[in-house]
């Protein structure tokens, strides 16, 4: 495996990436948007990266946190699968759906690609009782809605403040906020967790000097605020 790191802003370097490319690659793996920056890549800089990947070479789109875009150049990627046979999409019940402990999500690519893949699939690799459960999720698209206009909300709002604060907040289009506070992300992880608030630090996701805050709901998220007041002073 060959890793590419992120650009100092948080964003893939697809640059980098095409660069890294040779002989034995087999699969190239893009998580967009991005965790745990939160950043995303857009249309135009997708659809050029596809142009430039040989051909023989899997594109794996990871979009585990699509549903929580914003941004109105983000790629629509299933579209993109009639001109480019190397593109796989993956998605997933976990994320906006809440529905992680089904175990479910799913891949969109070529029928030839899938008929490949099928024999290697685990037998029972998901239950009948999850795929029934995620196919009524599907139909109630006014929960999705309603949590992408809740999640907006706090994420506008605790982005405004750690920003007040003088923090950098990395451009999430996600329910998390990856936020430099120029500290040991493992220490303010401690003291997060003496008041009861759990948070990931950033040491073992590659930013030390951050913390990822997943976001909740207003109340969570105030509480969260009130903790985070305390142990930063
Ligand atoms: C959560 C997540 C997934 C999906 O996880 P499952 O629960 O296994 O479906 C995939 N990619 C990324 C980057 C994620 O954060």
């Amino acid at each position: 495996m060959i890793e590419v790191p992120v650009t100092a802003e948080g964003d893939h370097d697809l640059e980098r990436m095409l660069a890294a490319i040779n002989e034995d690659t087999r699969i190239v793996w893009v998580c967009n948007p991005n965790n745990p920056t939160g950043n995303y890549i857009n249309e135009e800089e997708f659809v050029s990266f596809l142009e430039r990947v040989p051909e023989n070479v899997l594109v794996v789109s990871d979009e585990a946190y699509l549903e929580y875009v914003e941004a109105s150049d983000y790629p629509a990627t299933l579209p993109l699968l009639d001109r480019f046979s190397n593109l796989l999409i993956l998605r997933t019940f976990s994320k906006m759906y809440g529905l992680a402990n089904l175990r479910l999500g799913f891949a969109v690519g070529q029928a030839d690609f899938i008929r490949q893949v099928e024999p290697i699939r685990p037998p029972f690799n998901t239950t009948t009782f999850a795929q029934e459960a995620a196919v009524r999720a599907l139909s109630d698209q006014a929960f999705v809605q309603s949590c992408f206009e809740k999640n907006k909300v706090e994420r506008d709002r605790l982005r405004t403040f750690f920003e007040e604060k003088g923090y950098y907040v990395f451009p999430s289009q996600t329910n998390f906020l990856l936020v430099d506070l120029k500290k040991n992300g493992n220490d303010v992880f401690q003291a997060l967790m003496q008041k009861g608030i759990i948070i990931r630090s950033g040491v073992p996701l590659g930013f030390p000097s951050c913390i990822r805050v997943s976001l909740g709901t207003k109340e969570e998220n105030d509480q969260f605020i009130t903790a985070f007041e305390d142990v930063i002073v």
